[in-house]
């Protein structure tokens, strides 16, 4: 989150100088999210609430969306080669948006964009362990012992780590539900490639509690709900 002092805050919202601002707050006219602050070094962000005699200064607003994303379209805000996932938002062009756990080109499904990044920390930080849950289609059929491999986990010598344990359920022959904990680079495609087996499809069914809307078209995208929002705590 962008976190600035108070008074400096205040101070360009309103143009008038820090000295006068102190003023203000001492005697009270100002309020942080309902709460009456005197302390000129108060910490807000940008999503604070920030009242001066009972009225509003800016306050940006919050952005959670769902995409649909596309085969063929790059979770960046911009590529010179590609499509991006930010070309799909017309309406959100200039709004300070970032990708919440990228998916590799060839990859659909499920993606999360917001201008909150308290929020975006959550769903990526390492100790939540969010779920992420993906189909995937592979080329050689599957056995019981990819459950177990992918429950044990993988060495990977490029992080010098082992993968956290992943659930694989077998759909059919070729078919692979996976649930992964972590997101490293190019993770699922790595862990089948330790049985050589071959990705053909890959996509992104849920991330925590938000599951992608079956309604949703490709390429389509949609605000979420705020209870959809509140489900990352
Ligand atoms: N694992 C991959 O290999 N690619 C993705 O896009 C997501 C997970």
């Amino acid at each position: 989150a962008k976190r600035a002092r108070l008074d400096r805050f205040i101070s360009q919202q309103c143009q008038i100088p820090r000295k006068q601002v102190r003023l203000i707050l001492a005697k009270g006219r100002v309020s942080v999210d309902g709460q009456l602050v005197r302390d000129a070094d108060c910490q807000i962000d940008q999503f604070s609430h920030v009242m001066l005699d009972g009225q509003s200064l800016r306050q940006e607003e919050a952005i959670y969306l769902m995409l649909h994303k596309p085969v063929g379209v790059v979770s960046a805000t911009k590529d010179s080669e590609h499509k991006t996932v930010l070309d799909l938002l017309p309406d959100y062009q200039e709004k300070g948006l970032h990708i919440v756990g990228r998916l590799d080109l060839n990859t659909s499904g499920l993606l999360l964009l917001t201008n909150d990044s308290r929020w975006s920390k959550r769903i990526m930080s390492p100790e939540h362990k969010v779920a992420k849950q993906y189909l995937v289609s592979l080329k050689a059929p599957l056995t019981q012992a990819y459950v177990k491999a992918f429950a044990e986990g993988f060495y990977f010598a490029y992080e010098n780590i082992t993968t956290q344990p992943a659930q694989l359920e077998i759909l059919d022959a070729h078919l692979a539900r996976v649930t992964l904990y972590e997101g490293r680079y190019h993770q699922i495609k790595r862990m089948f490639g330790r049985f050589r087996n071959q990705v053909m499809a890959l996509h992104r069914l849920s991330v925590g509690e938000l599951t992608l809307d079956e309604t949703l078209p490709v390429g389509q995208y949609r605000p979420l709900t705020p209870s959809e929002v509140a489900s990352i705590s």
